[in-house]
């Protein structure tokens, strides 16, 4: 497979003879925040286990007795980070608690921010560390599908159980439960004046429960018309829709830490991550894979948090022609 294109969003290059004539000079403030804050380093860990971890990005998993994952973090300053857990005085208590029970660290560095996000939310899942927040599994997802011209008469509540969220375009929401979804609606249909009915909260010809409360404007009894309701329906689900995939199809982003001088290339497809290339890993190999990604909530918010947040010093490298069937680009 050929890298057809390549299209460079930022490169911030800091002028390297400044950088050269101050070095040694300067000390920042995050340095004499470090030296003021001695660590008191918990009973179970070793003494020099701060000496080891590295200073770039990655991501750092907790350990305690029988080898028990007790958290899962990620930094672009990993050794800081790692320390902060120890310098918090203990005002948090879920840092208390760590300290109580930790007897091991381990971290993998990474090339950037990105792949430290990835890694986080995947060993998240895998560890379920017992002071990380609970991921729910991504069969619970579901969404409204709402095409107003060819599709369901009402928005259609799909699930991810039943199909792949990362395939399907026009698609309302993402909600951890059915319950939590009709709900999400119902507010929905109240706050704008539709019809359960027209909504497919109800069932039946109308008038509908709502239009008795005076909260429906009466689509359910020809007060209102079909289209002018559809057009109020996409205007009221507007703020939940999942945004599209803003390439053409599958990407590489490339990161890179000038000081570990790692590289790493993620490769994206439609929000789904589908795996990260290092020297060691043949970019063909990753390109000719035939399965279809599974969607993933934590994959989709890191990477439109991502893209919104501008991210400088990378690449993002246009891999075309998908390798899978292609539907809604
Ligand atoms: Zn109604």
């Amino acid at each position: 497979m050929v890298l057809a294109s390549f299209i460079v969003i930022f490169d911030l290059a800091i002028s390297s003879s400044i950088r050269t004539r101050f070095e040694g000079l300067l000390i920042g403030p995050q340095l004499v925040e470090d030296l003021l804050k001695k660590p008191a380093l918990p009973p179970g860990l070793p003494a020099n286990v701060l000496d080891d971890i590295p200073e770039g990005p990655g991501v750092y998993v907790f350990y305690g007795d029988n080898e028990i994952p007790l958290y899962v973090g990620k930094s672009i300053g990993l050794r800081s980070r790692v320390m902060s857990h120890f310098n918090s005085d203990h005002r948090v208590a879920k840092d208390m608690r760590i300290s109580q029970e930790i007897t091991r660290v381990e971290w993998i560095e990474t090339a950037g921010e990105l792949g430290a996000l990835i890694r986080e939310a995947q060993l998240v899942k895998r560890l379920a560390p017992i002071h990380n927040r609970r991921l729910r599994r991504n069969n619970d997802l579901c969404a409204f599908r709402w095409e107003p011209v060819n599709g369901p008469k009402t928005p259609e509540l799909v699930s991810a159980a039943d199909v792949n969220f990362s395939g399907l375009d026009n698609l309302y929401g993402m909600f951890r439960s059915r319950r939590v979804a009709l709900n999400a609606l119902r507010e929905i249909a109240d706050e704008h004046g539709l019809c359960h009915i027209g909504i497919g909260l109800e069932k039946g010809k109308g008038p509908c429960f709502a239009y008795q409360l005076k909260r429906c404007r009466g689509a359910c009894v020809g007060k209102e018309s079909a289209i002018s309701h559809s057009m109020r329906v996409t205007q009221a689900l507007h703020l939940l829709r999942m945004q599209a995939w803003p390439f053409p199809g599958r990407i590489g982003i490339r990161e890179h830490d000038p000081h570990s001088r790692r590289t790493e290339i993620h490769v994206l497809d439609r929000w789904c991550y589908l795996g990260t290339l290092n020297s060691q890993m043949n970019l063909c190999d990753m390109l000719q894979t035939r399965a279809e990604p599974s969607f993933d909530l934590d994959t989709y918010k890191i990477l439109t948090r991502y893209f919104k947040s501008r991210p400088r010093n990378v690449e993002i490298v246009l891999l075309t022609q998908p390798l899978y069937p292609s539907r809604g680009y």
